[in-house]
């Protein structure tokens, strides 16, 4: 095998570049003067293409990454006194550096236990019942990641199974889509179908992840939670003064379902790894492939033969292991040659063999 330098393309589907079809709505944007602050033709475009993807009246606000999206959101779901439950693994939890629980005002997250990183739903009531107090913040938003840190896909049937907790418990549902468009594509599901059929209050749909250079969208399904969200953004430093380059980006990739032609072939990508995987020896796939990343435990020795070949990966998510994240420019040519890869360190370096 031969070293080679910077082997970019599964360490994150945000590494990956900007969509055509986002880019060229970009260039189309870039034509002379404009509103700003979202007066703009571009951000009503927008807006009206994710009503009618989702088929209803929801109100949508656009804000540059998803830390700030789910922080605002959840935010804006109750009072700094109020918890959010999440799953233990949520990026809300592990990879926000506390931004949830600042732009809330230091109200507490709760953490829920699942198998392949989805909250099982008695977990969820446990956090609820556990205590009535004054002396515990009292429970108030579930926080769903669809698709999960662990690249695992919450069906309709176990959104509606989270849904039934938090009608009982009068508990709001936020969800965290960073990949809800591979989710989608997984399921085959209409959108509407994963967010207010299942009782979803606020949704915040990734872009970055999908294809554009940056942003994110806010999706309220409870429209009176919306109120003065505007402001929220605003005082975050979220509000883009010339927001029709976020808007524009999002219109590329909502006409003619470019986000869901993307969402599968990530996915499909992801599918292609996971085959060979699964049959690789020396290996193991750690979770079900259902949206476009491959977890694979592997033996320290094989990660870092596989990082001397020059891919890039990363391995502090979620459990562990080596994760393998496709995007929608991954090429069929990348996977195979990264599996030949994978297959040649692991043969030398097998899970469970000592010898490094
Ligand atoms: C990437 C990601 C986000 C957004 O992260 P930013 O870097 O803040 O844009 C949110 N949730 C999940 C599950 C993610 O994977």
């Amino acid at each position: 095998m031969t070293t080679h330098a910077h082997r970019l393309h599964f360490a994150s589907d945000n590494y990956a570049g900007i969509c055509p079809e986002a880019l060229t709505a970009l260039q189309q944007a870039n034509d002379g003067y404009e509103y700003s602050y979202g007066d703009d033709r571009w951000t009503a475009e927008a807006c009206d293409l994710f009503r009618s993807l989702f088929e209803c009246d929801c109100e949508v606000y656009f804000v540059f990454n998803g830390t700030a999206a789910n922080s605002l959101a959840l935010a804006a779901l109750g009072q700094s006194y109020h918890s959010r439950i999440c799953h233990e693994h949520a990026h809300v939890e592990t990879d926000e550096c506390g931004a949830p629980e600042f732009f809330s005002h230091g109200s507490k997250l709760l953490l829920a236990q699942g198998a392949n990183g989805k909250m099982d739903p008695a977990s969820i009531g446990d956090l609820v019942t556990r205590r009535s107090d004054i002396h515990y913040p009292k429970p108030r938003v579930v926080s769903i990641t669809q698709a999960t840190e662990m690249g695992t896909v919450y069906t309709p049937a176990e959104l509606q199974a989270i849904q039934a907790v938090a009608v009982r418990h009068r508990l709001k549902l936020h969800m965290d889509g960073a990949r809800l468009a591979n989710a989608i594509a997984s399921l085959e599901v209409k959108p509407r179908a994963v967010a207010q059929d299942s009782g979803i209050d606020v949704l915040c749909f990734g872009g970055s992840k999908n294809g554009l250079s940056v942003g994110e969208a806010v999706i309220f399904f409870d429209l009176a939670a919306a109120e003065e969200f505007a402001f929220r953004c605003k005082q975050a430093g979220q509000l883009a003064s010339k927001m029709r380059f976020l808007a524009a980006q999002w219109v590329g990739l909502l006409r003619a379902d470019a986000w869901l032609q993307h969402a599968r072939h990530a996915n499909q990508c992801a599918a292609l790894l996971a085959e060979r995987v699964a049959t690789m020896p020396g290996v193991r796939l750690m979770f079900p492939r259902q949206a476009n990343s491959v977890f694979v435990q592997m033996s320290p020795a094989a990660i870092a033969a596989l990082r001397d070949c020059g891919w890039h990966f990363y391995t502090f998510i979620g459990v562990g292991g080596a994760r393998f994240m496709c995007s929608w420019s991954t090429r069929e040519a990348d996977v195979l040659a990264l599996a030949a890869d994978l297959e040649t360190c692991a043969g030398r370096h097998p899970l469970g063999c000592l010898d490094a």
